[in-house]
């Protein structure tokens, strides 16, 4: 009897240790699926940024699957519910997700197709350990990075190894006419004079996934990691984050490639980096809302002031705050932001500007190609404070030390804000310091060509810092 099986792709776009692939590739005929399910808010609240990524990251893997994925939008319950009857199915295959909404629907679908005699196997494809399997010696879970880490993953069994598995290829394309949306109309139109530019820094698909990492860890970026990933103008990180995000590459191979490629501190830091990457997801997994409700409650009554103005001046990187601006502009214009920006730029708007993160996090959202529901959240979340393991709130970042020290030479703050490229490195962390006639030697006047600070630094602080102090005393 011919057995007919179907994959369903979700964030594991690609063919290489894809076991839920593999192992619906045992069967005779095989459909791969994508379903671009607006029930779930990974769709409907999907940021442009993303869009553009996955539309690409689709054709990648229609190639690598003889032009035979199939691209439908709707309802995936009623789509799969449809496909196994009208195909057939004998088994249905996919990756796990660990949003909340995809754990419930999953489980609504498999109760389903499993009453209709339909096999069905999920596989962990994007996790080193997923959320249930990590808890600490009382049996509830981490709240503290470190000691989830150290305790908890580092002593429990290690991950998986990456396998080398070859997969038949017998794929079918079906009549996707039947249903509401088609690959050709996945595609998107209304951003395409902003994203055109992400294809002069970024290639999706798995092939440009594994040679990120390649490149990683074969040049002197790995062998800098831990201290050199401090430095937004070096390019002594691995940028894999879009391609972690869609499964293009997966966590066991990168983890264990680091492992057999880096050494010491740089490689104790980079598996501690994938670590975070593993909280953030553990800590969704058991803070569902982590991306819409403070994790620590009492900051629901911080007095916040959220002024749009200011927010908007934020976003265009117009702030007056060159390392601020560099970093603002470094998203609108490559989809990506360096770490250390995202930690200047995030406490600049929750802190100095007293703007709750919430609106910051929805602008990363759609703006990052790396945008990610557990990481974006856990991140806004550990700046503003409000997380459960936080940078606390009264340590706030100044935006011109910050520049001083991990943009010495002002090169990332250059290629960003070249209106300032020809201050020298006295003047370029904060030009307001100088006089008209100082700045004019340099063919910069203030309130021209480059704003004048949105928020005085010193003011903004004791000003986070009151509220802080009065937000605390009421909330003991
Ligand atoms: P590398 O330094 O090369 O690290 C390797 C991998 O480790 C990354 O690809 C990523 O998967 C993981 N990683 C590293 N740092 C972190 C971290 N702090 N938290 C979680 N995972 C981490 N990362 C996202 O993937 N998506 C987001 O939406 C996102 N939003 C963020 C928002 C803010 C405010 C901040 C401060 C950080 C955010 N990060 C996010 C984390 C981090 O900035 C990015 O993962 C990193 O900059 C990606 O670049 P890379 O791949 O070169 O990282």
């Amino acid at each position: 009897m011919t057995c007919t099986s179907l994959i369903w792709f979700r964030k594991d776009l690609r063919i290489e240790d894809n076991e839920a692939l593999f192992n619906a590739c045992k069967s005779d005929i095989v459909i791969p699926l994508f379903i671009f399910d607006k029930t779930l808010i990974e769709y409907s609240d999907i940021g442009e940024a993303s869009h553009w990524w996955l539309e690409k990251s689709l054709e990648e893997l229609n190639k690598q699957l003889d032009n035979k994925l199939n691209i439908l939008s709707g309802n995936s319950y009623e789509i799969l519910l449809s496909l196994a009857k009208k195909y057939n199915l004998n088994r249905v295959y996919w990756n796990r997700c660990y949003e909340a909404d995809r754990i419930e629907l999953d489980t609504k679908i498999k109760k389903n197709l499993n009453s209709k005699d339909i096999v069905t196997k999920s596989y962990n494809s994007s996790l080193l350990w997923e959320p249930w399997t990590i808890s600490n010696k009382t049996g509830g879970f981490y709240k503290v990075f470190t000691p989830y880490f150290k305790n908890g993953c580092m002593l429990a069994s290690s991950p998986r190894k990456p396998q080398s598995l070859k997969i038949k290829k017998n794929f079918k394309k079906i009549d996707v006419e039947d249903y509401s949306y088609s690959f050709k109309y996945f595609k998107t139109n209304k951003s395409i004079s902003w994203s055109k530019k992400f294809s002069d820094f970024w290639k999706p698909g798995e092939k440009s996934a594994k040679l990120a990492l390649k490149t990683f860890l074969n040049t002197e970026a790995s062998g800098n990691y831990s201290e050199g990933r401090n430095l937004p103008a070096k390019n002594y990180v691995s940028r894999l984050s879009p391609h972690l995000h869609w499964g293009e590459i997966s966590p066991f191979t990168v983890w264990y490639e680091a492992k057999k490629n880096m050494t010491g501190e740089n490689k104790t830091t980079y598996l501690s980096e994938l670590g975070w990457r593993e909280f953030s997801y553990y800590l969704m997994y058991h803070f569902p809302n982590i991306n819409k409700d403070n994790l620590k409650k009492n900051f629901d009554q911080f007095p916040w002031i959220n002024d749009e103005r200011l927010l908007s001046k934020w976003k265009k990187g117009v702030t007056g705050y060159p390392i601020v601006d560099a970093g603002m502009r470094e998203l609108w214009d490559t989809g990506y932001m360096h770490n250390r920006s995202r930690m200047i730029t995030s406490s600049f708007l929750v802190k100095n500007l007293l703007t709750h993160w919430k609106y910051g996090e929805r602008w990363f959202h759609d703006c990052l190609l790396d945008a990610d529901l557990a990481s974006n959240s856990a991140s806004w979340q550990w700046v503003a404070g409000t997380g459960t393991d936080a940078a606390p709130f009264f340590r706030i970042f100044n935006p011109i030390t910050q520049s001083q020290k991990f943009d010495t030479d002002a090169e990332y703050i250059k290629k960003y804000v070249p209106e300032l490229k020809h201050l020298p490195k006295k003047m370029i962390f904060s030009p307001w310091r100088f006089s008209k006639n100082e700045l004019a030697a340099y063919n910069l006047e203030l309130g021209k060509d480059y704003p004048f600070p949105i928020i005085d630094y010193e003011y903004s602080r004791k000003r986070a810092l009151n509220a802080f102090k009065s937000f605390s005393n009421r909330n003991v």
